[in-house]
């Protein structure tokens, strides 16, 4: 909903007091900036050599277009501007009408959500002769061993998802086809502790399929508005000086009334997280612990509920009872190891 509502989340968050979830430091911010520029220098020259191997590319040569200041002297010119550009590069790229642009950097896509556009700003877009699109994300963490962080992968993929929906979007809106644009991605690492970039190919289909779903809701807005108390806003009533004004207690009231379903996977993304992950630590809700935790504990909604359960002053429902029969054993297991009898 607040998505939709086009609400700063960020905004939100710094008036309750809480920073940004997992917020770079600024030597991480530095790492990631100084290995997009040595991926994307002399014309993404380093990139080539990574997606003819990722994505299997016989291409002799690459063309190289920077969307990142068109029609202007300023080093970055405005969305609008660099959207259309996109829109015409690739427009043109798929009718075969131009010289194919095999590679986008810097490009602005626009994507629909809740009837509303939204800009997006892939690292990079490239563009296959066979006339298949992928994109291309460049990433600062590392492949170790060629193992990544399957978390940030999979927060990547999301955000490749965003991407490939927004160029379908395009293409559609035009009368093309969608099957321009693959699944797979290319997501581009340095490799180990380096910053010596490695690319793998990387199929989003899943984090596509999750996302149109989630834009699809959009469509039941007016449903999920209904459900809100009236005059429900999360307006921070910002004064004279822009500062907001509106009292916290109020806006966490507001905040509790849209009834947030806090996940650990909620920092990859929300500006909000901190301020729900604190929300469901006050209430004890077992989700706050963690995906594996969750699954383990399924069918029990509260730590009060687990820790009843555990130390039997709960009687477990039908559906609760093998969990309960685990939670027991391991009540036990941590009695005898506090009392030194294990
Ligand atoms: S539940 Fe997660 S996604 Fe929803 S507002 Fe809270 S932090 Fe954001």
């Amino acid at each position: 909903m607040m998505d939709a509502a086009g609400i700063d989340k960020g905004a939100l968050a710094a008036h309750l007091g809480h920073g940004r979830p997992l917020e770079k430091s600024q030597l991480a911010l530095d790492h990631g900036l100084a290995f997009e520029r040595k991926v994307t220098s002399q014309g993404a020259t380093p990139l080539v050599p990574l997606l003819r191997h990722a994505l299997e590319l016989t291409l002799p040569e690459v063309a190289y277009e920077d969307v990142n200041s068109v029609g202007s002297d300023h080093d970055t010119s405005s969305l609008g501007l660099r959207h259309a550009r996109t829109s015409h590069l690739v427009l043109d790229a798929a009718r075969g009408k131009s010289e194919p642009r095999t590679l986008l950097d810097h490009p602005v896509l626009r994507l629909t959500v809740g009837g509303h556009p939204v800009y997006l700003e892939p690292d990079v877009v490239a563009f296959q002769c066979n006339g298949k699109f992928h994109i291309v994300e460049i990433k600062s963490f590392p492949v170790i061993h060629g193992q990544a962080d399957p978390v940030k992968v999979t927060a990547a993929l999301f955000q490749a998802a965003a991407y490939v929906l927004a160029l379908r979007e395009l293409l559609e809106g035009d009368g093309l086809s969608p099957e321009h644009v693959s699944d797979t991605v290319v997501l581009v690492n340095p490799r180990n502790f380096s910053l010596r970039p490695t690319a793998t190919s990387q199929s989003a289909s899943l984090q596509i399929k999750i996302l149109s779903r989630h834009l699809n809701r959009f469509d039941r807005l007016p449903e999920l508005l209904d459900r809100l108390p009236p005059h429900t806003t999360f307006d921070l009533a910002p004064g004279p000086d822009k500062k907001p004004t509106r009292p916290r207690g109020d806006l966490v009231a507001a905040l509790a009334t849209t009834r947030p379903h806090y996940t650990p996977g909620c920092r990859h993304h929300c500006d909000l997280a901190l301020h729900c992950r604190a929300e469901a630590r006050n209430r004890g809700n077992i989700k706050a612990l963690g995906t594996a935790v969750g699954e383990d504990l399924a069918g029990i909604d509260t730590i009060a509920t687990a820790l009843a359960l555990a130390d039997e002053h709960l009687h477990p429902s039908r559906d609760q009872k093998d969990i309960t029969q685990a939670l027991r054993h391991a009540h036990r297991i941590h009695a005898d190891l506090r009392t030194g009898h294990a």
